[in-house]
């Protein structure tokens, strides 16, 4: 069997994704046995020169995770892209723009004010805020320039495969391990553009019972609630849950452990906007009875009492999100 040539590259990433790979646990020397890695920076002795000097075509399947950030992120993502016969976008951040894109929501104040600057943790007395050059030694360098929005992969290159997860979970990777050993022996992928994770939702993947009518009255925070069913759908149970709208792959992970889910493995392929599918999820199951005697303050409310909304239904795809796209007018580069 002909070993594959890979090469993981990363973008804006906390490198979650590169534990995940080394949690295959013993299964990683079945990838040591399939593949040369020709690039992984992370686990590796590995310049950008090394991929840089790579033949075009040279690598087999490129993996990139992180999303796209700053201007090397992009340079990075192209140089895979050129490198490689095929280049899969793994993990949400590379497949919807992940936490990082949430900064892209137009907002009074500059990202670098609020990170540098406001948040009451910084201690950053004069202020100082990432630099476009620095200066060694009388010679000025260049430094990665901070692009307007932190994008998805596909933003900036043309990808073949999916993995999406915060970071994809251990079954899914072994999937693409699968992947990777029929490639070796019989030179066969599956189709451009797949997912690598169920087409279902995952509702019908949580173990969890669904009332005929599902209706609640009120929004909880999981460290408000006293007691949680284990085996009642959360939402009833007042908990927000990104089930109804999101993918299933993961073997409903966070509901089993009496968290709703956060949606980190994406929108199903019938849905167009994860975080509007959800909303309208939501006001649908809200008690119409009670909605009908409530005032409209007390409605408002009950909606206040949703922490960060852009942040619980969009945590991970804002970057995908409608919303985005309308506000985002600036071409991508
Ligand atoms: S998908 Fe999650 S684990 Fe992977 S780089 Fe993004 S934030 Fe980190
Ligand atoms: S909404 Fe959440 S808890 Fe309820 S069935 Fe769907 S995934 Fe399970
Ligand atoms: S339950 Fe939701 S947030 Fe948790 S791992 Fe699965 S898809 Fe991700």
């Amino acid at each position: 069997m002909k070993k594959i040539n890979l090469a993981i590259a990363l973008g804006a990433t906390c490198a979650g994704c590169d534990v995940a790979i080394l949690d295959l646990n013993e299964k990683i020397l079945e990838v040591f046995d399939l593949v040369d890695f020709k690039f992984w920076p992370t686990a590796m002795d590995f310049k950008i020169d090394d991929l840089k000097n790579l033949k075009d075509g040279e690598v087999d399947v490129g993996i990139y995770h992180g999303s796209i950030r700053t201007t090397e992120d992009a340079e990075i993502a192209k140089i895979l892209r050129k490198k490689s016969k095929v280049v899969v976008a793994f993990g949400a951040c590379a497949n919807f723009g992940g936490i990082p894109s949430l900064a892209n929501m137009p907002y009074e104040k500059s990202m670098f004010d609020v990170v540098y600057k406001d948040v009451p943790s910084m201690d950053n007395p004069e202020g100082t805020v990432p630099q476009t050059s620095i200066t060694i030694k009388g010679t000025e360098l260049t430094l990665p320039g901070i692009r307007k929005d932190a994008d998805a992969l596909d933003a900036v290159i043309d990808i073949d495969y999916y993995v999406p997860g915060c970071p994809p979970m251990v079954p899914l990777i072994e999937q693409v391990v699968e992947v990777l050993k029929v490639f070796a022996s019989t030179g066969q992928l599956p189709p451009k553009g797949t997912v690598i994770a169920d087409t279902k939702t995952l509702c019908e993947e949580c173990g969890r019972t669904k009332p005929e009518e599902i209706s609640f009255k009120d929004f909880i925070s999981p460290q408000e609630v006293q007691e949680i069913d284990p085996d009642l759908c959360l939402i009833p149970q007042g908990i927000i849950c990104m089930g109804p709208a999101t993918r299933a792959g993961c073997d409903a992970l966070c509901t089993k452990m009496n968290v709703g889910c956060r949606g980190c493995l994406g929108p199903t392929d019938k849905v167009k906007d994860h975080g509007l599918k959800m909303i309208s999820a939501l006001t649908s199951l809200l008690d119409v009875d009670v909605e009908e005697d409530m005032s409209e303050e007390e409605l408002h409310k009950v909606v206040d009492k949703i922490p960060d909304p852009l942040g619980t239904f969009y945590r991970f795809t804002y970057g995908k999100s409608l919303i985005y796209n309308l506000h985002s007018e600036e071409e991508i580069k």
